[in-house]
């Protein structure tokens, strides 16, 4: 395969942007991440014309696809056309707002910004603002953005900023423990209860090579920060609206939450997040409560015309009966060749979302810790080294998880199939 203008991008990447890239992962495609030139369906194409069937999807957002369905498009196009955006109310912000309402059950009230982080960091200081409490419990393995309050390792006895940059003293206030652990979170409520304004959890790990929750997790984390007087936060960033479709994962795990952040697909492809729950605790945000938080962008008209006429598609159309179908072909087919080939690998995902992970022992992981210990280095030479070269695009890690959409077909799963089976 030719990459000459992609690697042409790059160099002159390379000069003007850090790392060549807008965002820290997207340099991880060797030899040099390429550059895409325009999406069609399921596929890609970059800058030199190479089409790939493409299961990284945006990093989530586009469940449709890449073609957008046409009203989806009229009604992008018909939006911008009128003015990209106003900085005051616009109908459609407050018709979205409705729509995830009706679907979502624990989400009363909810506000918009521009991106998962800015939804996380936002329900950090709300939930903060609401108990005055300054402590929040999050997972080793989960990610929820590049915020001061979660970009955090080690664990509940010795919390450290995971990135330069980040003081220690925010990290003091972050918890981290294993998911699915329900000892650790038990030990850190002894410990620091009265001071625990929330607990910050995925559903399903989705930054770390996928993590389902154990049976009853996700209840337990219910009871005890209820017994607690802490909040319960969904980062649904990941699997808001994918998994479980319209009712987003909590309604698979059967939890309600207090708040649940939402990004990604609820803008429809454009620069999104969100933060809704009960009214009591939305209201805590300004101007109708004391939790300040503004944006220029948010709410954005043509973000909201696309967030809504997807997830109308959505509910009016099989989306999620065709990428669950797509899901468990794939899913099911990677289970085979791993059984036949690498019994020591996992297959791991539900709905839309899957992934190979490179245990060691055939195990499905339980937590972030797991994943770490799998074989990551793999990943570079099976996957960099052949998928790509058989036109399939994966994500750019071990961790990162792999997205189905609406347009993808049985044909790309059949070749991506073989192109698996070929490469493990
Ligand atoms: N939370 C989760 C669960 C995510 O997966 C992500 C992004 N992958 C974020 C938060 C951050 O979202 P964004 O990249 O839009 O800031």
């Amino acid at each position: 395969m030719n990459h000459e203008n992609s690697r042409e991008l790059y160099d002159r990447a390379l000069s003007v942007l850090p790392g060549g890239v807008n965002s820290a992962v997207r340099a991880a495609i060797e030899p040099y991440p390429f550059f895409v030139q325009k999406g069609d369906g399921g596929h890609v194409v970059d800058a030199d014309g190479n089409r790939y069937v493409d299961w990284v999807m945006g990093l989530g957002p586009l469940l449709l696809g890449h073609d957008l369905p046409q009203p989806v498009q009229s009604s992008i196009q018909q939006k911008a056309s009128e003015g990209p955006m106003y900085g005051m109310p616009t109908e459609v912000e407050v018709d979205l707002a409705e729509f995830v309402v009706r679907h979502v059950p624990s989400v009363e009230k909810i506000r918009f910004v521009n991106s998962g982080t800015e939804a996380t960091t936002s329900a950090v200081r709300l939930a903060r603002g609401y108990t005055g409490r300054n402590k929040i419990v999050i997972n080793q393995g989960g990610y929820h953005g590049a915020q001061e309050s979660t970009l955090v390792e080690g664990d509940a006895d010795n919390p450290a900023p995971s990135s330069a940059g980040v003081p220690q003293a925010f990290a003091e206030h972050t918890l981290p423990v294993p998911f699915n652990d329900q000892e650790a979170v038990t030990e850190v409520f002894e410990e620091h209860g009265d001071d625990i304004a929330a607990v910050l959890t995925e559903p399903i790990l989705g930054n770390y090579g996928i993590v389902h929750p154990e049976d009853g997790y996700h209840d337990f984390l219910r009871e005890i920060t209820e017994e607690h007087g802490s909040l319960l936060i969904f980062d649904e960033v990941i699997t808001g609206f994918r998994v479980g479709g319209l009712g987003c994962a909590q309604s698979e795990v059967g939890v309600t939450p207090d708040l649940t952040t939402f990004g990604k697909i609820v803008g429809g492809g454009f620069p999104v997040g969100a933060i809704g729950g009960r009214a009591e605790l939305v209201e805590q945000f300004a101007p109708s409560g004391p939790v300040f938080q503004a944006g220029t962008f948010s709410g954005h008209p043509v973000t909201m015309a696309a967030g809504l006429e997807t997830l109308q598609f959505a509910a009016e159309n099989d989306v999620y009966g065709h990428v669950g179908d797509l899901g468990d072909r794939l899913r099911d087919g990677l289970a085979d060749i791993v059984a036949d080939q690498a019994p020591e690998y996992t297959v791991a995902g539900t709905d839309s979302m899957f992934k190979v992970i490179f245990t060691r022992d055939g195990e499905a992981p339980t937590n972030g810790a797991d994943v770490k210990n799998a074989e990551t280095d793999r990943w570079r030479r099976v996957f960099w080294g052949q998928m790509k070269d058989e036109g399939i695009l994966l994500s750019q890690n071990q961790f990162e998880c792999q997205f189905v959409s609406y347009g993808h077909t049985d044909e790309d799963v059949e070749r991506t199939l073989e192109a698996y089976k070929e490469a493990l």
